[in-house]
């Protein structure tokens, strides 16, 4: 009840969900009560969440935050959903994104931006942004809108967000969550996963939303292990990697310091420090920024006026397509089709497209290969701290900029996680990121946790 009000006196500003679901929300509560009551509490039992609305709810819109899907309500639950639905969630309401979860401000969503709710101390004018793409989740989380919410990450979607808004988000494994029901962006990148407030939190949630799933092709059948129990487990003993490309020349010297920090706070811990290369890092953003697009240009033709949402009407099918594709899709995703159309295109497939496979195979192998000497990296998460809305707006090449970072671990599928480790001058919160090996988000859990 608390966060229901809540979110009616700060969503108008905030912008942070997309659709409450007031009336299903008190229901679940009430159940919840009833579960406790009876002593049939699991996990989740009435613990409040957001979800992005990339998710597909049974019976509750779902938007993308595009207006491609503004009348689509789904008639299916989602498998991470449903997973969380079992252990006795509370769904607050659905988030807002970045359209088709393309960006990281939140800007380019068709329900409008969302606000961070943290502000720089020297300027509490200016109204910043909570990240992307899952932007409506983390500031949700960050105001107290919710306890906890879903992301997707497919270049950076939950860790960047998470560094911006002072949370903790957790991108697992590739094929730990079902993909089944989350809206595709781009199919061998997009990875379910949580947002929190503490690692511990990260853990449980991320614990429930896990497991194989026939539905999902890519779903992989390994057991889900106790997350929550790894983040006791210390660092005593293990080997930190830091990666030496990822100290570029830009580097603010506040980040710098912070990863030196968490470096020194790991070392104190009983962890071994220790150099390594990852020598393709400086392909990643090109190489993603290739592959994302060509998925996501094959994923969006399913959005042809006929099968899902927006229809407009045209004097014969053609001119159906054109005209609800051009009314349906923004900006930002039609970029990113002209992008991937052509580098799939018939002529310019060995020049990108194939190459960016081949080079996304040496970027997973740098990774293998650090992951013989280390049990875990750390590195910062964003190369900045929230910016303020509107800034690099002009020039998409600065906007993907951001995900410098966080797309060498969408890339190789290897788990992340960003973890609150400091403010910068302005009051702001910065994240460090800590990767690790395919499967072993155990090991990723217990150094966060110590750093945290
Ligand atoms: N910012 C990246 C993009 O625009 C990543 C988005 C995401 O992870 N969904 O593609």
């Amino acid at each position: 009840m608390a966060h229901l009000h809540a979110i009616e006196a700060l969503n108008p500003r905030l912008n942070a969900y997309i659709t409450v679901s007031h009336a299903r929300a008190l229901d679940q509560a009430r159940a919840a009560d009833a579960a406790l009551a009876a002593g049939e509490g699991r996990a989740l039992t009435g613990i409040p969440l957001a979800i992005k609305d990339l998710f597909c709810t049974e019976g509750v819109r779902t938007t993308a935050g595009s207006k491609m899907l503004g009348p689509f309500v789904p008639p299916y639950e989602s498998t991470v959903t449903a997973n969380l639905l079992r252990d006795g969630a509370v769904f607050l309401g659905k988030a807002n994104l970045d359209e088709f979860a393309m960006g990281s401000s939140n800007m380019t969503s068709a329900y409008g931006p969302v606000e961070n709710p943290w502000k720089r101390r020297q300027d509490q004018a200016a109204v910043l942004v909570p990240g992307g793409s899952s932007g409506g989740s983390a500031a949700a989380v960050a105001a107290r809108l919710a306890m906890g919410a879903t992301g997707t990450d497919t270049g950076g979607s939950i860790r960047q967000p998470a560094s911006f808004c002072g949370l903790v988000g957790v991108k697992p494994t590739y094929g730990r969550c079902s993909r089944w029901g989350v809206v595709a962006f781009a199919s061998s990148l997009d990875h379910p996963g949580p947002f929190a407030r503490t690692v511990r939190d990260g853990a449980i949630l991320l614990g429930s939303m896990a497991g194989h799933d026939p539905k999902d092709s890519t779903s992989a059948p390994v057991p889900v292990p106790d997350f929550e129990a790894a983040c006791a487990r210390g660092v005593k003993g293990l080997r930190i990697g830091v990666p030496k490309e990822y100290r570029s020349d830009g580097m603010p010297s506040e980040i710098e310091a912070l990863w030196q920090q968490g470096l020194d706070w790991l070392r104190a811990a009983g962890a071994e420090i220790v150099d390594v290369s990852l020598p393709h890092t400086k392909y990643g953003l090109g190489t993603y920024y290739i592959v994302a697009p060509a998925e996501a240009s094959s994923n969006l033709a399913r959005y042809d006026g006929v099968r899902f949402g927006l229809r407009q009407d045209g004097k014969d099918l053609r001119d159906l397509y054109e005209r609800t594709r051009a009314e349906g899709f923004g900006p930002e995703v039609r970029r990113r089709i002209l992008i991937g159309t052509y580098v799939l295109s018939a002529g310019y497939y060995d020049a990108y497209y194939l190459r960016a496979q081949k080079i996304r195979a040496l970027i997973l192998k740098d990774f293998t290969d650090a992951f013989t000497r280390v049990d875990a990296l750390l590195t910062p998460t964003a190369p900045s701290a929230a910016f303020a809305q509107g800034e690099n707006m002009d020039d998409p090449i600065k906007m993907y900029l951001n995900d410098v970072f966080t797309v060498p671990a969408n890339l190789a599928g290897v788990p992340a996680i960003s973890i609150p480790a400091g403010l910068d001058a302005n009051g702001l919160p910065l994240g460090l990121q800590v990767i690790g090996k395919p499967f072993d988000e155990e090991t990723v859990f217990a150094v966060s946790a110590a750093i945290e």
